[in-house]
């Protein structure tokens, strides 16, 4: 039985290096997917809470951009050790407000320390060019430089991931940030801030605003930041590249995904069959590298769709704090419901239902926003299953002639986030990565998440912007460049009034 709403914590803001109440007066629920209950309260910033926010980065800034970057990497040196010492709890939060197994929180919350260990290396990382003599006597260097305050919004399905995408890296360049996580995942962000502060970070140039589209609309209109970074759907995405292009600010905007994975006929099939499913359903599908489209090339479907439905079977659904765990809950009832009215919509558009993971209930979380997985062959281009980004553990199949029409199938396609190709063919493997568009490819490996050091993003419909997170796109996206031209005279030359060629 739910608690009233009153009755449930209400979360606070974090600027200044502190917790504060939002003077907003609207809220909403947080919800353990896993149990169906409201954990929690989180208030919905509005432009007041913004303006406390970006007035405590202002007065950070300027500090915080002269202290030496090895100082600064220092700071997230101690972050990286208070991470490592917290990685059980992070994790446990992870799984309490996203439903995701404790294996695959625990996964996220690695990945997302391997970009402040990138961070660690700033002080190489922020490294210009240097030309000497490119006159007489003339040198030539460029400098890397902090924005100012930066803003992060980020998606619910990576609540540590993602954030640490972007706000290591910015604040090691030098710039402050204020970051406003997705509203159905809030707590494990003010864990983040409050583990900023023991490394000493100093006050202000960290904080932390929970909310809606109000408060992102404040961060988007505000004039103080100068860049935003955004990872969520792509309306969302595109809607946000828009009101920062206009408003004259930097902006990468990361969007949703359907990424394919073709399956060429020479490929081991048992292996492909085993990395699909880890692909198609870990997370119960709720990630944007998540692999939604099979494309069967050849005469293989008809073995490859056998297997994929005996291992889609045989996994076990249920909360994510389970120890025998492999798939959990949904993040809300209404996204369970959605995707639920997409299984009913591919049915009535002709395509094969094979496994349907709609009523399935879990003895003793009967409130619980559970969908077992569900699997659809004979999948065409025109359905809504395929056109969709569904955002959850339904895996389609759809069956083309050869190696061309695969290719052709994946570009047409809007979405470009991810891509994988299974093959025992070099040459083919090799085809696939130069001429599909799309902008992380997989040969053999079905989720191809680049590691912090490089750069990770899409093309097309799943990036709006010109450079990716994190690596050395991150740093780039995260300073900007002065080019440096330099000369001590020495003798006293006569005035020039043309065009200096040295
Ligand atoms: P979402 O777009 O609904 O929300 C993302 C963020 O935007 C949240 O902080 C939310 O509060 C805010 N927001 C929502 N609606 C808004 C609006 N109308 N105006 C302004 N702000 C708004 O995304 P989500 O449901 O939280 O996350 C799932 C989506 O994120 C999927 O589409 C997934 O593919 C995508 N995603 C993409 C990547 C990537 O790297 N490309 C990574 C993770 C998730």
């Amino acid at each position: 039985m739910n608690k009233p709403a009153e009755a449930h914590s209400l979360l606070p803001l974090w600027i200044g290096g502190e917790k504060v109440a939002s003077q907003s007066v609207r809220y909403g629920d947080v919800t353990n997917p896993a149990s169906g209950e409201v954990i929690r309260r989180v208030p919905f910033a509005n432009s007041a809470d913004i303006d406390a926010a970006v007035g405590a980065a202002g007065r950070a800034f300027s500090a915080w951009c002269e202290t030496p970057p090895l100082k600064r990497g220092r700071i997230m040196m101690r972050f990286l050790q208070l991470l490592e010492k917290n990685r059980d709890r992070l994790t446990r939060l992870v799984t309490e407000e996203h439903g995701k197994t404790l294996a695959d929180a625990g996964g996220s919350v690695q990945r997302g320390m391997e970009v402040v260990e990138f961070s660690c290396g700033v002080p190489h990382l922020l490294k210009g060019e240097h030309a000497e003599n490119i006159g007489a006597d003339i040198d030539c260097y460029s400098l890397r430089q902090a924005l100012g305050i930066c803003a992060g919004i980020t998606p619910f399905n990576f609540p540590v991931m993602v954030p640490l995408w972007m706000f290591p890296v910015a604040i090691a360049c030098g710039n402050t940030f204020i970051l406003k996580p997705s509203e159905k995942v809030p707590s494990a962000s003010l864990f983040l801030a409050e583990l900023l502060k023991e490394a000493g970070l100093p006050d202000g140039v960290f904080n932390v605003v929970h909310g809606d589209k109000e408060a992102v609309d404040a961060i988007l209109h505000h004039p103080e930041i100068k860049a935003v970074s955004f990872v969520g759907s792509t309306p969302v995405a595109r809607y946000i590249y828009e009101t920062c292009a206009e408003n004259g600010k930097r902006v990468q905007a990361l969007g949703g995904a359907k990424n394919h994975a073709v399956v060429l006929p020479d490929a081991d099939m048992e292996f492909a069959a085993d990395s699909l499913i880890g692909a198609a359903y870990g997370s119960a599908g709720e990630r944007c590298m998540a692999v939604s489209a099979v494309v069967a090339v050849g005469d293989i479907a008809e073995s490859l769709v056998t297997k994929l439905r005996a291992k889609a079977a045989a996994l076990k659904v249920g909360p994510g704090d389970s120890e025998n765990t492999e798939m959990g809950p949904l993040i809300t009832r209404a996204h369970r419901d959605r995707v639920a009215k997409y299984i009913e919509l591919g049915e009535k558009q002709g395509a094969k239902l094979v496994l349907d993971g709609r009523g399935l209930k879990i003895p003793g979380h009967e409130s619980g926003f559970y969908l077992g997985p569900t699997l659809f062959d004979h999948v065409r281009p025109e359905m809504a299953i395929y056109r969709d980004e569904i955002f959850g553990p339904v895996l389609i199949v759809l069956r083309v002639g050869d190696f061309n029409e695969a290719i052709r199938l994946v570009n047409r396609n809007p979405h470009a986030n991810g891509t994988a190709i299974f093959t025992r063919t070099g040459a083919l493997a090799r085809r696939f990565q130069h001429e599909i568009e799309v902008g992380m490819v997989g040969i053999n490996i079905p989720i191809p998440v680049p590691m912090a050091y490089f750069s990770f993003g899409g093309w097309k419909n799943s990036l709006f912007g010109d450079l990716h997170v994190h690596g050395t796109e991150g740093i780039q996206f995260y300073t900007r460049s002065k080019v440096v031209t330099c000369r001590w005279p020495t003798q006293t030359e006569k005035p020039k009034l043309d065009m200096p060629t040295h």
